[in-house]
């Protein structure tokens, strides 16, 4: 098909999800002089520290450079995971951990998932929550014999409830023989990203949090014990500060910068389905992804009317026009049924990988930190910022095992990322050659 008859006439190049929720600078709050913290980034990271330290009682504000929500929090596909993806790198293969660690790190991820359903029903927010679990596609043989050996340690740390879906039953989970079986993660959710977004915003500002949108930290120097924060709307002088830029992190804090690798993420909306159509594709609602390099991830709207189709068409930004055929074509691959449909919103976003494949809070130069949400991070970037604000207000009770001193950086990259389009290349490469393979 060409891109002419791919988009529907209606297209619009940004979120499906902005009809909820678009990201607004508002009427303007003035960016306060003082703070216990100040946090840099207005993202589910910085919100859910800010939120968590209003609740135990210390002031922060939230300088967001952008509307309030610009960043991937309000662009996700919505799917909450509760660890399987942690120590999976960008090139889909899991890490080398050991045991041990591998398990404290799935026990934490399991606690970020009940955090989220925690925060969600405590905060009513109305995000058309949901838990029918996720199915995640093996692209061959051998993904599928790696996904069943994987299952033990995540039932046994996270309680994943995970069981293999053999070939022939994967007609259960998904109407398409796309894949090799595959493996069925129960304790997994969908949520509207937007809405999620908003309700988190809400929570803070019934606290009497400052969140501060169209105030981009530009520089940031020590004032006596603490710092001194400095915006285009003001200057604030806190005790902490608490980087949570995640895929946006920059000049600010070079450090970081050189620790997170920023990918970009595509997604497309097609236009509403034929209702038989719409509901036979995905039968028992849980989201979907798969074990391929290049990986896809999608969903039903939360009306049930429309899917919602995500991966990394490129893994750089690019206009949504060029994102959108590209998409288009890897869900026909999987849903033959669905060619002829024309894709309505198509928009990107950027996620962070970091070079061990973990999410990462710490501190760096005496600035807090938490980042790296490796693609998954609706549940993981709320964890960490909330992990964050207990640990500065001295509320945790145990050191949570994202927060390590060792966060990797590489002699070779310097935070530019000219490499990428040729990464992505050669990993769609070699997942035709593992499929020619198998
Ligand atoms: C297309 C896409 C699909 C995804 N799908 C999923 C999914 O289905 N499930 C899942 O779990 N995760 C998914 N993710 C990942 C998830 O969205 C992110 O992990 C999460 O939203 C990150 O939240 P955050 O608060 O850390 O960062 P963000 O929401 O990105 O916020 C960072 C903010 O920092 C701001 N900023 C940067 N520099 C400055 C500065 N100097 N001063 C002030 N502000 C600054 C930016 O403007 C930005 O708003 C997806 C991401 C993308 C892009």
């Amino acid at each position: 098909m060409l891109t002419s008859d791919i988009l529907h006439r209606d297209f619009k190049p940004e979120p499906y999800w902005w009809e909820a929720y678009r990201p607004v600078a508002g009427e303007l709050v003035e960016v306060p002089r003082e703070a216990r913290v100040a946090i840099v980034g207005g993202g589910y990271a910085g919100l859910s520290t800010a939120l968590e330290l209003a609740k135990q009682g210390i002031d922060a504000v939230v300088l967001e450079a952008n509307e309030l929500g610009f960043g991937a929090s309000t662009r996700n596909g919505g799917a909450v995971s509760g660890g399987v993806n942690v120590g999976k790198s960008f090139s889909g293969k899991s890490v080398d951990i050991d045991r041990d660690r591998a398990a404290r790190i799935l026990s934490d991820a399991g606690d970020a998932f009940a955090l989220i359903d925690r925060l969600i029903n405590e905060e009513r927010i109305n995000c058309f929550w949901e838990t029918p679990g996720r199915f995640v596609g093996a692209w061959t043989d051998k993904h599928f014999q790696a996904q069943q050996r994987r299952l033990v340690l995540l039932n046994e740390a996270a309680q994943s409830g995970a069981f293999m879906v053999p070939r022939e039953r994967q007609r259960d989970e998904i109407a398409s023989d796309y894949y090799r079986g595959g493996m069925v993660v129960e304790r997994s959710g969908k949520l509207h990203p937007a809405l999620y977004y908003r309700g988190l915003l809400a929570a803070c500002r019934r606290r009497g949090v400052a969140v501060c949108a169209k105030a981009a930290a530009g520089r940031i120097t020590r004032a006596g014990n603490g710092w001194r924060v400095e915006t285009g709307r003001g200057t604030v002088i806190a005790g902490d500060v608490v980087i949570a830029t995640n895929g946006y992190t920059g000049d600010l804090t070079p450090a970081l910068k050189r620790r997170v690798v920023p990918i970009a993420s595509h997604i497309i909306a097609t236009e509403e389905l034929p209702t038989d159509l719409a509901r036979s594709l995905i039968p028992r609602g849980r989201t979907l992804s798969d074990t391929r390099r290049v990986l896809c991830y999608y969903r039903m709207s939360p009306d049930g009317k429309r899917m919602i189709f995500g991966g990394r068409a490129r893994f750089t930004q690019v206009d949504p026009t060029v994102s959108a055929p590209i998409l288009h074509r890897y869900m026909t691959a999987r849903f033959p049924q669905l060619h002829g449909v024309r894709v309505t919103y198509a928009w990107t976003g950027n996620t962070a990988f970091t070079l061990d494949a973990l999410p990462h809070m710490g501190q760096s130069e005496g600035l807090h930190y938490c980042l790296g949400c490796n693609g998954s991070g609706v549940a993981m970037m709320t964890y960490l910022g909330y992990q964050t604000a207990r640990k500065i207000a001295r509320a945790a009770n145990y050191a949570c095992s994202f927060d390590a001193p060792d966060f990797p950086d590489h002699r070779l990259y310097s935070g530019n990322t000219w490499f990428l389009p040729a990464v992505g290349g050669w990993y769609r490469l070699r997942d035709r050659i593992d499929r020619l393979l198998a």
